[in-house]
Order: structure tokens, then C-alpha cells, then sequence
């Protein structure tokens, strides 16, 4: 029986645990343990009312090692999947270490008092669990995760080289709150408040955040929406695992609304990381902000709309140039009346599943630290199509710059 244990009771780790249950010939045992134990009671009810399975629950604090490391002994799973934040990820793969365990995240670590996130501290782990003899998958979730796996799937079919890859990621989605973020809130601001950096002719490029902008217009029916250029972290890996690469840019759409927003927080200093006296005691504004803001969980039963998530890539196939988009769209009030999610939850639980899934089944199967593209792309991309976030792929005529409504920078 395959016993796994999944860590972080939020939106995501929700969906993660629907998925496993609906796949009792794979997750033959499945735990969910959090810091805070009744958020994992509901979603233990959520499984048992929409599944029809029973999953077990436990509290934990996954920052203090040897206290994982004792869930980790008197549950025994066979693989743990880290859906909590950034921030425990070096904790957990520590103590997964420390048992011989393998682990599976959807974010790469970065640590609290500097809004930074790079692979190099995931990927200094890589002697110690190949020696270890297990093997820990990062980034498993959309983006990163898919967007990895779309690239490589098109490297594998479609191009005998990859010249450029524009990475777009639209949600066309309503909440009908006036300001909310759709995962974590401090983990999301953190994101995008950062500057902006891109990758071209060899070297990292920056530029001030979201200042580089343009109208693009998405396939299925989304229409047009406007895209601002993001540092995400994908990007990082992508570029060292496909040589070939001349530029890779992450592009995400946001609402007028939004940035209005997010503006005026940051003006009033509500995004700072640092600590600020406040009648006596240390607070850390965004993370008093984080308890102002909904939950992104709880948005999931009025939102309305989709997202589209894809790959534009141009390169080159049999000596001549190609064009290729490979997208998901995901529907938020289907995501509700399946799994109790939202659709960014669910963009990103779903791949958890799949790669957590391909492990234990030795498909995807090695020592020490690992990306999503550098397993085969083919049984993730069937198994996409099989469990709820269908892809799509066409060959248009122009790349990135065929989809752009008006081209304007700032
Ligand atoms: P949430 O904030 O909804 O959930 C995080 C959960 O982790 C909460 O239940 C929280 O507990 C728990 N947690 C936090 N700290 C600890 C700790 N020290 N010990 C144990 N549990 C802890 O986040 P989301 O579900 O929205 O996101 C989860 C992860 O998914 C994040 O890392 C995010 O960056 C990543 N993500 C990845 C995406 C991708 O495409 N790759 C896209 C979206 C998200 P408590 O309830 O007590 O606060």
C-alpha cells in the first residue's frame, strides 16, 4: 500500500487531497497534516462527503524538524508532498532525509526576511539525496511544474531546437471580492512586487516591476486581457536544462482593479516584510495584511470564469521555423463542484497528484533533486488529459507577438 503525506492544509493542499482519493489504487493510505489541525477536519469531511474515502489527519509544525521527523516515523508514508509554504521546504526536505522519504513541492524555497526565491538552496541538496537514495521533485504544480513539462514536451515532438519560450498565464476569473489574492497572499505579493527579470542572449535582465506590459488576446474565449512581465521561477530551471534557449520571458495578467489595489497597499507600506512596532509589540504589515484578506480557499464558491496557462515557444523543426502553443483552460465553478477549489488551487493540485502519482509508480523514478522537465513529459502529459486539466496544442503562424492586441511599454 502506498502511504503518503501531505503537509499544508490550504487551498491547494485541499485539492491534493481530493486527487489522491479519487486514485485509491495509487494513495492506498493518505495523511494530511497542518499547523492549525481543524482546517485538515474539514477538508478530511470535504474528501469524505465528495470522494467517499476516509483520510487521516495530524497536526504538525513542518519549521521544527525533529517534530516532522517523528509524523514522518509513526506514519511511515512513502512519499511526502510539501503543499505548505515556501518557507518549509529545506525543513522538509531535511527531515525527509532524515527518514528516507521522497519529496514532492510546487514552490521553491525562499527565505522569510528576503522576498527572494532561487533554486540554489533546493538544489545544493541534490549529493544528499541521490546518496540518500530518493529523490525529491520541485516545483510540481502549474507554473512551475506544467509549464516545464509543456517545454519539454515540445522539445521531445515538435523542435530540433527551442529558440525562444514566452510562458502566459491569464485568470479570467471573478470572486466578487474587491481585493483578493488566489494562493497565499503573502507567498503571491511577495511574487509580484518583485522586479521584473528576464532571460535574453546569455544573460538575466531586469526591469522595475510590472512595467513592461502589453494587451494580448487568449484562445477558448478569454479575449483579451493585459500581461505584465514577472520574474517566475520556472524560468531559473528552464534556462539551464534547455541550452538552446535565446529568451525566456513569464508573463501574467492582471486587472486594472487589482493593481490599483496593490498599489495603494504598497503605498502605505502594508507589503513590507519587516518587522514594524505596533502599541508594543513586532508585527510584519503583510503578514497582518494576509489576515485582512479573504482566504484564497474560500473564493472558490462564487468565482466564475477560467484560466488559461501555456507555452508560446519558436525554434526550429526540420530547418525550418515553427510556432507552437501548448495551453490548459480550467473552468474555477467546475473546479468548486468537483474538488471545493478554485481553479488556481486546482491548476496546481491537480500536477501535485500527477507527479506524486508517477513516482510511486516508478515512471518518474531517481536519486537526489530534480525538475519537472527532466523526466519525460509523455505519461505527465497523458496523465494531464486523464485527470482534469485537458491540454491543447496548435502551430500558429506567428509566436508571442501574433497574439498582441497593441504593443505599448512603459
Ligand atoms: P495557503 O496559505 O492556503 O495554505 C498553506 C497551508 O500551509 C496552510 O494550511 C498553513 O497552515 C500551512 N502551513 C504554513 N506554515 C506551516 C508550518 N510551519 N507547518 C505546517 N503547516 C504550515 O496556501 P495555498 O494552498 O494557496 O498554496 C500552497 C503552496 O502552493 C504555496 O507554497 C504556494 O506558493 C504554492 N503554489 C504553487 C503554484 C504553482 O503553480 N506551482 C500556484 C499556486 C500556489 P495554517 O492554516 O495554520 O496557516
Amino acid at each position: 500500500m502506498n502511504r503518503v503525506l501531505i503537509i499544508g492544509a490550504g487551498g491547494v493542499g485541499n485539492v491534493v487531497a481530493h486527487k489522491c482519493a479519487q486514485l485509491p489504487y495509487i494513495f492506498g493510505d493518505i495523511w494530511l497534516a497542518s499547523r492549525t489541525l481543524s482546517k485538515c477536519e474539514q477538508i478530511k469531511a470535504h474528501v469524505r462527503r465528495n470522494v467517499g474515502r476516509t483520510i487521516k489527519t495530524a497536526q504538525v509544525d513542518a519549521d521544527n524538524v525533529p517534530e516532522t521527523v517523528a509524523l514522518i516515523k509513526r506514519i511511515q508514508p512513502a512519499l511526502l508532498i510539501n503543499v505548505a509554504l515556501p518557507y518549509q521546504d529545506l525543513h522538509l526536505m531535511e527531515a525527509c532525509l532524515q527518514t528516507g522519504v521522497h519529496y514532492l513541492d510546487t514552490a521553491n524555497y525562499e527565505p522569510p526576511d528576503t522576498a527572494k526565491f532561487e533554486y540554489k538552496w533546493q538544489w545544493a541538496y541534490h549529493t544528499r539525496f541521490k546518496q540518500r537514495g530518493i529523490m525529491a521533485l520541485l516545483g510540481c504544480g502549474f507554473d512551475p511544474g506544467v509549464t516545464n513539462i509543456f517545454t519539454a514536451y515540445a522539445q521531445k515532438h515538435h523542435f530540433d531546437r527551442i529558440d525562444t519560450l514566452d510562458i502566459v498565464d491569464c485568470n479570467a476569473g471573478t470572486h466578487g471580492h474587491p481585493f483578493a489574492t488566489n494562493f497565499n497572499p503573502e507567498i503571491n505579493i511577495r511574487e509580484i512586487t518583485q522586479r521584473g527579470k528576464f532571460f535574453e542572449n546569455g544573460k538575466w535582465h531586469y526591469t522595475p516591476p510590472l512595467s513592461l506590459h502589453y494587451r494580448f488576446k487568449f484562445p477558448a474565449g478569454i479575449g483579451e486581457h493585459d500581461i505584465y512581465l514577472l520574474y517566475h521561477e520556472e524560468l531559473e530551471s528552464l534556462v539551464k536544462h534547455f541550452k538552446t534557449l535565446k529568451r525566456a520571458r513569464f508573463w501574467m495578467s492582471f486587472s486594472q482593479n487589482y493593481l490599483t489595489h496593490l498599489r495603494v497597499l504598497q503605498n502605505v507600506g502594508l507589503t513590507r516584510i519587516d518587522p514594524v512596532d505596533f502599541q508594543g509589540h513586532k508585527i510584519v504589515p503583510i503578514q497582518f495584511l494576509k489576515a485582512l484578506l479573504p482566504d484564497p480557499a474560500s473564493l472558490a464558491k462564487n468565482y466564475t470564469g477560467k484560466t488559461c496557462i501555456g507555452c508560446i515557444i519558436r525554434g526550429v523543426k526540420n530547418g525550418k521555423p515553427r510556432h507552437y502553443f501548448v495551453y490548459n483552460i480550467c473552468d474555477h465553478a467546475a473546479c468548486y463542484r468537483e474538488v471545493n477549489a478554485q481553479a488556481i488551487s486546482y491548476t496546481t493540485g491537480v500536477p501535485a497528484m500527477i507527479g506524486a502519482k508517477l513516482i510511486l509508480e516508478g515512471t518518474w523514478r531517481s536519486s537526489g533533486v530534480f525538475n519537472t522537465e527532466q523526466f519525460d513529459p509523455d505519461p505527465f502529459m497523458r496523465d494531464l488529459n486523464l485527470y482534469g486539466l485537458p491540454w491543447q496544442e496548435t502551430f500558429p503562424k506567428k509566436g508571442f507577438d501574433g497574439f498582441l492586441i497593441k504593443k505599448k511599454t512603459t
